[in-house]
């Protein structure tokens, strides 16, 4: 659905985005995380065809950005960082107003503004004022506001910033639902815990890509996996036997915890079960450790400094 070649964009000196290799696939929630001032909106407004790369190449919905950008346009919708509804007119005005915009027919245009003021459950508060809407009601309208001439790709610009948790949490389920319409989604966000719910795949950007992958990949990338074994005691025995097997990669104590290192958990824990248990070990539950999306990202931002 995008694929872009070497992107970049200077601004009077200023390197926004560098050399930016990006593989999007359709019906895909893909995240661009990266700090301030990463590139992620100058990003998203070379895609949408709003601004000109400075080099490099970058194909939308099967089109060239720069040669075919009104085909572009018609196949995207775009939620900008500020969501520029009209507070006194009413959700559906609003959305009535841009269907016009688009083009859409009367007859279309009602129907596009029922759905989605019915998807969005604000179809009872229609005639209502933007003006007395809460935040995430306006965001919503926002996000629909770009969906009303059905595109196929959407490009969401930090759609919860500023959002209390149950407003950012509405917008969530509703870019959830926009996916299982069959949608591709392209968000930028800073925020890790939404990248990580949301995003099949995240790349982690700072004027480059720094890497491409699942949430769960990133975590089994950057750390080895480890599982946690508590016990109700252990003993310098238990260690060794743990120690003995060839496959684990170190055994840590923590009182009456152990933490073992291991290439593939999944395969390799009954052996270390089994030969706890045969030293007497009395184990009490095993789980994976977890490492935070956060863990990883500050180690792979910090790394490019
Ligand atoms: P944020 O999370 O803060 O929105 P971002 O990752 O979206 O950040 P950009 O807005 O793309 O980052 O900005 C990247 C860099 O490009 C910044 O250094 C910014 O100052 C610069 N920049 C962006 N737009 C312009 C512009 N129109 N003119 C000059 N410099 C710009």
């Amino acid at each position: 659905m995008i694929e872009t070649h070497g992107l970049a964009k200077h601004f009077n000196g200023t390197t926004a985005v560098d050399d930016l290799n990006l593989n999007v696939k359709p019906g895909e929630i893909f995240a661009l995380l990266g700090p301030n001032g990463a590139g992620k909106t100058t990003t998203v407004r070379m895609l949408a065809c709003l601004i000109a790369p400075t080099r490099g190449e970058a194909n939308v919905a099967g089109y060239a950005v720069g040669r075919e950008n009104d085909a572009i346009r018609a196949q995207i919708g775009i939620l900008t960082e500020s969501p520029g509804l009209y507070e006194k007119l009413s959700a559906a005005q609003n959305l009535d107003f841009f269907a016009r915009l688009y083009g859409l027919a009367s007859a279309e245009r009602g129907e596009r503004v029922k759905r989605y003021l019915d998807m969005l459950g604000l179809w009872a508060r229609r005639d209502d004022a933007v003006a007395e809407f809460s935040k995430g009601m306006k965001q919503k309208l926002a996000i629909a506001r770009a969906l009303l001439h059905e595109p196929k790709l959407v490009f969401l610009d930090e759609p919860t910033s500023g959002l209390d948790p149950e407003a950012a949490k509405l917008v969530r389920d509703f870019i959830a639902e926009l996916k299982s319409e069959g949608r591709t989604i392209f968000l930028c966000t800073h925020n890790l815990d939404e990248a990580d719910r949301l995003a099949d795949r995240i790349g982690v950007m700072k004027q480059k890509l720094i890497q491409v992958d699942t949430p769960a990949n990133l975590r089994r990338k950057m750390y080895a996996r480890r599982i946690v074994v508590r016990m109700r005691a252990v003993s310098d025995a238990q260690i060794g036997a743990v120690k003995a097997l060839a496959f684990v990669k170190s055994v840590e104590r923590a009182d009456a915890r152990l933490v073992i290192a291991l290439e593939e958990p999944e395969a390799m824990t009954p052996a270390v079960v089994r030969a706890l248990v045969q030293a007497s070990g009395e184990i009490l539950a095993v789980s994976e450790e977890e490492h935070s999306l956060e863990e990883i990202y500050l180690n792979l931002i910090g790394g490019t400094k």
